[in-house]
């Protein structure tokens, strides 16, 4: 196709289209409706040209018979009066022609009866007050109506030809009409074809294979589709669909990443979830267990948080929280994942990591809270907000995940019961057992 034609195929709406399409029909129609009208009136005047004619006809029959009578017995009182009332009667129908000639505009006859007319009436006032018969008048009459005739015949059929004439133009206009819009109508599917058709059946295509293939993120699907997007050669619609569907994909993209980090986070504190934390604590004992790893955990608690919360209220023991959650996640390493247990406790995740170093870190964590002035600690009893922890490591102390929960749960509640504020491992109470 030509560059300006893909242009106008390019900005051509369907809805453009639909408004031609409707505005061709109803101009199609108004101009089938004047087409009838106008044949309608054409076809009524040829029929009355007939008329004209067969009544020119018989006027010049009455014509010759008054001509006969004239010549035959011209004496005679009853002929005369026959005459003169055959002649009044020819007067008469030679007016309702000229009426009707000249309402069809055939101009040479209108005005050739209008003079023979006024003849005829001259010759009938003269022959009513006896002055002689106008004999002449007749004859030359009727010398005259065959040309008449012969004139009239012609325009009889030229008004018959005239409607045969339209409607063979008629016809050809349609049929060049109709060729027309074949040609336009073949020219738009042909264009629509390759422009929207084939585009939208390549793009469901690639949709389908990857909906079956399952692409690893709605950022895959929209590159796939944007490497087909051809602005150039497709149309506006299809453009305008493709568009659409990368826009939406990377929407979700981004939407999708959102809820990932709704999933796996505490909305409170911002660290991981209990969920997430037991998810990795179970694949990392499996994988401690099976390459002889170690894999430690430590549960801590807010000491005394309950008076905390009844001297300051709950918001202010919110803030307590989220800043203790921060102390957590900037003492933790990369690889470690600090979880909010549930209420005001903590679990932290060390993957491939041994008693001491879990204990290194959580000492550390528990002194640097220690240290940290949170509002209104002075008032507390202790005069100040501090952390118990207890800590676990497999296979050590425990042989599967729960069992390591509960073993570091122990821990912290001998941290509790021995004073809080302070960092037991669960070894420590194993030793002791054993001391007993
Ligand atoms: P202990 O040293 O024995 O742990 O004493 P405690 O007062 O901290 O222990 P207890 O279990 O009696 O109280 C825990 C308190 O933690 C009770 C509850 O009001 C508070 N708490 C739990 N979750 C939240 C929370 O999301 N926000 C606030 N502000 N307080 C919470
Ligand atoms: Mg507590
Ligand atoms: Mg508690």
């Amino acid at each position: 196709m030509s560059e300006p034609g893909k242009k106008f195929f390019h900005t051509l709406s369907l809805r453009y289209l639909v408004f031609a399409g409707i505005l061709l029909a109803v101009l199609l129609l108004a101009g089938l409706a004047g087409f009838i009208v106008y044949h309608g009136s054409l076809q009524k005047k040829a029929d009355e040209a007939q008329m004209i004619y067969k009544d020119l006809l018989d006027f010049r029959s009455l014509l010759h018979m008054v001509d006969q009578q004239s010549r035959t017995a011209p004496e005679n009182p009853e002929v005369i009066q026959e005459i003169s009332r055959n002649t009044k009667l020819l007067h008469f129908r030679l007016s309702n022609l000229q009426t009707r000639a000249e309402k069809l505009r055939m101009k040479e006859l209108t005005s050739w009866m209008n003079s023979r007319q006024k003849m005829l009436g001259t010759m009938l006032a003269e022959s009513e007050r006896k002055k002689g018969t106008g004999d002449a008048v007749i004859p030359m009459i009727a010398l005259e109506l065959d040309d008449v005739v012969f004139q009239t015949a012609i325009e009889v059929r030229q008004a018959g030809q005239r409607v045969y004439d339209t409607v063979q133009q008629f016809f050809f206009v349609v049929l060049s009409l109709l060729i027309a819009i074949i040609i336009f109508a073949g020219w738009l599917i042909v264009s629509n074809y390759r422009q929207t058709v084939m585009p939208l059946n390549q793009l469901a295509d690639k949709l389908r294979l990857l909906n079956e293939e399952l692409p690893e993120s709605f950022h895959d699907t929209a590159e796939e589709v944007k490497k087909d997007i051809r602005p150039d050669e497709f149309s506006k619609d299809v453009n305008q669909i493709t568009d659409s569907i990368v826009r939406f994909c990377q929407n979700i993209e981004v939407k999708n990443k959102k809820l990932d980090e709704l999933f796996i986070k505490d909305e409170k504190t911002n660290l991981y979830n209990y969920r997430h934390f037991k998810d990795h604590l179970i694949v990392d004992v499996a994988r401690a267990k099976r390459f002889d790893e170690k894999v430690s955990i430590a549960m801590i608690d807010i000491d005394r948080f309950k008076a905390y919360n009844d001297a300051n209220g709950h918001v202010a023991g919110d803030i307590v929280l989220e800043k203790m959650a921060r102390i957590i996640r900037e003492e933790c390493r990369e690889s470690d994942i600090p979880a909010r247990f549930g209420g005001e406790e903590f679990a932290v995740l060390f993957s491939r990591t041994d008693s001491r170093k879990a204990i290194e870190i959580v000492e550390r964590l528990r002194s640097v809270i220690e240290a940290e002035p949170f509002y209104h600690e002075k008032e507390l009893p202790d005069g100040q907000l501090t952390v118990s922890a207890g800590i676990a490591t497999c296979p050590d102390d425990a042989a599967d995940w729960y069992s390591l929960i509960n073993n570091a749960d122990k821990a912290l509640y001998r941290a509790k019961n021995t004073g809080r504020n302070r960092v037991v491992h669960f070894r420590e109470l194993a030793d002791q057992n054993g001391n007993h």
